[in-house]
């Protein structure tokens, strides 16, 4: 589904220059639940944000679903971010004066969705986040983890094929990160792929293989089963 290659990514800050990425390279298949690990300033989000094509690398390949992501104009690649992404941040960035259901109903919009079929799909995915309850109410009227549940409803609604998560539980406490996690577990059962971005051992731990970025490069890369039975020798 995700393939990079020797990813290269540093931002330049007038002479000087800070390498970010000095040679990432994985590959994700379909169906897999990634963690995404590392300390602060270790280059999560740059690299989130090269997989979600909000921004480039220098040099390196990457390839989503046999796509290769390079020199794309600019409507081609938000026509693919449609496509094949959804993404959960942190800090939810729902729509303040929108409801629940208006929120999620919004990407199908920019997508040219009839009206209907927006509402209908919409609906369901509340419904599958568990808030159909709640889909007339405003964000400032839900609970922290309610909010991310719409967030992640939000990013489903479009159907694509790999969510990218940003530190999806970093704004909650811990039983309400629990309870996200779950549900992005339940989702990723349902057969989608999905990222996550964490600097939190518990939160990678629910997740089905970890990979561990440090000063710009993967130091370690495995599968939670190895994870696990490393941890009780
Ligand atoms: P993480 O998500 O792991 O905390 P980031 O990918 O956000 O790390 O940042 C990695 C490093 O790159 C940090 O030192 C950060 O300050 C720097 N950085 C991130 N974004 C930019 C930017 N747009 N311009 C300059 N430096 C940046
Ligand atoms: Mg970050």
């Amino acid at each position: 589904m995700i393939e990079i290659k020797d990813l290269h990514k540093s931002y330049k800050m007038g002479s000087n220059s800070l390498h970010v990425l000095k040679g990432i390279n994985f590959k994700v298949e379909e169906g897999e639940l990634v963690a995404i690990m590392g300390s602060s300033g270790s280059g999560k989000s740059t690299l989130l944000n090269i997989l979600g094509m909000l921004d480039g690398a220098d040099s390196g390949e990457y390839t989503l679903d046999g796509v290769p992501i390079k020199n794309l104009s600019e409507t081609k690649a938000a026509q693919y971010r449609n496509k094949f992404l959804g993404f959960i941040f942190q800090s939810f960035n729902l729509i303040n004066y929108k409801s629940a259901l208006e929120n999620v109903a919004l990407p199908l919009y920019y997508q040219k969705v009839p009206r209907k079929e927006r509402q209908e799909k919409a609906m369901k995915y509340l419904e599958r986040v568990g808030l159909k309850p709640w889909a007339d109410h405003l964000p400032s009227e839900l609970s922290g983890g309610q909010k991310q549940r719409v967030a992640i409803a939000r990013a489903m609604a479009a159907e694509p094929k790999v969510l990218l998560a940003d530190e999806p539980t970093g704004a909650l406490d811990s039983t309400t990160s629990y309870e996200v996690m779950d549900l992005i577990q339940k989702i990723n059962d349902d057969g989608n792929t999905i990222l996550v971005v964490t600097h939190e051992e518990d939160i990678a731990h629910m997740c089905k293989r970890i990979v561990h970025l440090k000063d710009g490069i993967i130091v370690e890369d495995k599968k939670i089963e190895q994870v696990r039975a490393e941890q009780y020798v």
